[in-house]
């Protein structure tokens, strides 16, 4: 090889370099412009026919004869140093416009390094003879054959070189036929001719054999690569139906989420909306148009972000999901409570495009907790103040005990694990009969409320009072399912109970003998003061006037005294008869006992000219003799205690619920307030005899019936104006 030849290789190998590099444009544009000047000078040379001494500028070429030029490159060794340069200088720029002629200029090139390696092989000197590229050495060709080829493939992806380099169908078509196109032409001609040189057949018979070798391998590998390129054809086919069906599965998926119940919204990476399902509108009052384009932070009240920024910031960081509960704004203000699920929209590569949340509103279920919540606070205060109170406890079907609180614990004294497991036996104080626990479990088991009063052992063995509300608690099946006991200690009101019991009973008891005994008394004592009173009466009658004055003084003393002690014990025997010789009560007008009363007190109504008028009386229960004294007694005093007028007495009558108000009412001397009360104590009066006779019962006694009618009475005066005494007697008035 000549040495500017070797030289020229170089240049253009640096330039190559540089180009397939991408950098030092510059230097390889320079080194690919010096390859080219050097080649188009020794061009020159041929055609101005003398040299301009730069063939052998450098080194000396002793192996070429003078006769052909020493050191200078063959002609078409040059114009394919000027093609490949000039190729690779418009390559190098990058320029896109300059890409298809640079590969033009290099394929240019290749081919002369073809038409030269070609020759050698066929060794057919028509050929590496042909034209310039005669004088090509071997060498030489197959370098161009490499540096055009290496050239083409530094742009590979660009201008016609992209063609035979695609991935489509096209550019594997290509790289198949290509080499089938320059290698087989040159193995069957070499086969050919050397078929023809060692004499088998006629030189003559080449082109026909090379023609029929040609169509029959070219005919087959077309057939070949047509069969490969159907069964291509056919997957993209496969690939389209199966694309088509995608297509369908996208529109089924739409489908579902546009009838989701879920509110559906898709957000690329950056957090704008892409999609907003029916059920977001629904769910938030906007519609999609609205909101694509927007962001989430519009429906997200100010004081609620922090919660789900974590969860949101976790799927940016690489989460495949999350979950979390927060509130929404509707568009109309209200706000809603929804529950979130966000996914990562993921690409096939698995590169995240986006995020979807899928929310459900929730307003309702978080209102129900709430009240839910509200409800068991609530029971938890009622729980607690019932604790505060009552004794509780709580059984099983069998009755064993499941729950005592403290106050239970306390009063039993028994620890809650001594308790818990128990049936209340242990607490039995064996007060109550077989008949009273029996009648308690019949109650409680039918699913009745039962309520009374135990008796209750504690553990030191002391009894104690509760009293006990018992409510079963049904189960599905009908049957309790357990006993809430609710008691509290009444111990000591059902001692004072019994302590007052006791007493009423003692006192009831003694009562009983005093009006015994004042009954016997005043009975027993009527007989000797009946003689003492008759012998009185007959000394007044046979000795007045005819003993000395103080005779008669004295007689008079015993007979007014003997009459005194008459009614005096007279008045006592009523008085304690009241309540134990009373009549049946009956029922009776009142109008028939005041009739007897004014019967009995005739004499002394005509004596004061006293005036008696009456309101109509109505019907009661009672009892008619002692209504008779009550009626004479009040009637009576009203006339006693007269003043200056005319007595005057008016009986009344009104109706007051299902109670008679009866009054007697007079023009008397009337009563000061402050001795009210006092009257209605046995034996006490406010004159003397002498101004107004008495014993001082009658208005006691009036107080007895009344009350053992069931009624009170009372008095109601203005001194020197009169009085009114009233009292209520019952509708049905009852013996009491
Ligand atoms: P007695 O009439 O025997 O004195 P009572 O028990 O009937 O006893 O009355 C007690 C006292 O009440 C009377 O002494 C009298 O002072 C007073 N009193 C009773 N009725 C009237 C009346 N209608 N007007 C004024 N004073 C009366």
């Amino acid at each position: 090889m000549k040495f500017n030849t070797a030289l020229c290789f170089i240049l253009s190998a640096g330039a190559l370099f540089g180009m397939a590099l991408g950098r030092w444009k510059k230097a390889a544009i320079v080194l690919a412009g010096l390859g080219f000047a050097l080649a188009s000078a020794s061009l020159m040379q041929y055609w101005i026919g003398h040299s301009l001494g730069i063939d052998e500028f450098v080194v000396h070429d002793r192996h070429t004869p003078l006769a052909e030029d020493p050191g200078r490159m063959s002609p078409g060794t040059a114009l394919s140093f000027i093609l490949i340069d000039t190729a690779l200088i418009l390559l190098v720029t990058g320029k896109s416009k300059l890409v298809v002629p640079g590969q033009a200029l290099a394929m240019g090139s290749l081919f002369g390094g073809m038409i030269g390696l070609t020759g050698y092989i066929l060794a057919a000197s028509s050929l590496y003879k042909f034209f310039w590229f005669s004088s090509m050495a071997v060498h030489t060709s197959l370098l161009f054959v490499m540096l055009g080829v290496a050239t083409l493939l530094a742009s590979w992806d660009k201008g016609f070189v992209a063609t035979v380099t695609s991935k489509k169908m096209g550019g594997r078509l290509a790289r198949r036929l290509i080499p089938v196109a320059v290698v087989l032409p040159i193995i069957v001609g070499w086969l050919l001719l050397a078929g023809a040189r060692a004499g088998y057949y006629d030189p003559v018979m080449i082109v026909d054999l090379f023609a029929i070798i040609t169509i029959i391998t070219f005919g087959v590998s077309i057939w070949l690569q047509a069969a490969s390129l159907n069964r291509a054809h056919t997957d993209l086919m496969e690939q389209n139906r199966l694309l088509a069906k995608a297509g369908n599965t996208d529109a089924l998926l739409a489908a579902i989420v546009e009838s989701s119940d879920a509110a559906i919204v898709s957000e690329s990476a950056d957090g704008t909306i892409t999609s907003w399902n029916a059920a977001a509108e629904r769910m938030y009052g906007y519609t999609a148009q609205e909101m694509i384009g927007q962001t989430m932070a519009r429906l997200i009240p100010h004081d609620a972000f922090a919660d789900e920024a974590d969860v949101i910031q976790n799927i940016r960081r690489g989460a495949r999901n999350g979950h979390f509960e927060a509130k929404r704004q509707h568009k109309d203000g209200s706000l809603l409570d929804v529950s979130v699920m966000v996914s990562s929209v993921l690409d096939d590569r698995g590169k995240r495009i986006g995020i979807s949340r899928i929310a459900r509103n929730i307003s309702e279920q978080k209102r129900m907790e709430e009240d839910l919540q509200e409800s068991l606070r609530e029971i938890q205060n009622l729980k607690a103040a019932l604790d505060e109170h009552a004794i509780v406890a709580i059984t099983d079907p069998k009755g064993k005990i499941t729950y005592v609180n403290d106050k239970f614990c306390a009063i039993s004294q028994y620890a809650r694990e001594e308790l818990i497991g128990q049936d209340h036996r242990m607490l039995n104080s064996a007060f109550h009969s077989k008949d009273f626990m029996r009648e308690l479990w019949a109650t409680i088991t039918q699913g009745k409320i039962w309520h009374g009063k135990i008796r209750n052992r504690a553990k030191d063995g002391h009894f104690y009072w509760v009293d006990t509300t018992i409510v079963p608690f049904m189960g599905a099946d009908g049957r309790p399912q357990k006993y809430v006991a609710v008691r509290s200690d009444i111990t000591e009101s059902m001692q004072v109970a019994e302590t007052l019991a006791r007493q009423a009973a003692r006192l009831a008891r003694s009562n009983k003998d005093l009006e015994q005994f004042a009954y016997i008394a005043s009975h027993d004592l009527q007989e000797p003061l009946r003689a003492v009173s008759g012998c009185a009466q007959l000394l007044k009658k046979r000795y007045e006037g005819k003993l000395d004055a103080k005779a008669d003084e004295f007689i008079h003393h015993t007979v007014e005294g003997a009459e005194r002690m008459q009614r005096l014990i007279r008045d006592l025997l009523a008085f304690s008869r009241v309540g134990t010789r009373g009549e049946e009560m009956q029922k009776i007008n009142l109008e028939q006992p005041l009739k007897t009363a004014m019967e009995n007190l005739a004499v002394l109504i005509k004596e004061c000219d006293a005036t008696i008028t009456c309101d109509p009386l109505p019907e009661i229960h009672g009892d008619s003799g002692q209504l008779t004294m009550l009626m004479q007694n009040l009637i009576g005093n009203a006339i006693k205690f007269r003043g200056e007028r005319r007595p005057e007495v008016h009986i009344g009558a009104v109706k007051e619920g299902d109670a008679w108000t009866v009054s007697v009412r007079d023009n008397g001397i009337g009563i000061e307030a402050d001795y009210f009360e006092r009257i209605f104590i046995i034996f006490q009066r406010l004159h003397t005899r002498d101004e107004y006779s008495g014993t001082g019962i009658g208005l006691a006694l009036c107080k007895r019936i009344v009350e053992r009618h069931g009624g009170n009475i009372w008095v109601e005066s203005t001194p020197g104006q009169g009085s009114v005494f009233s009292f209520t007697l019952r509708d049905d008035a009852q013996s009491s």
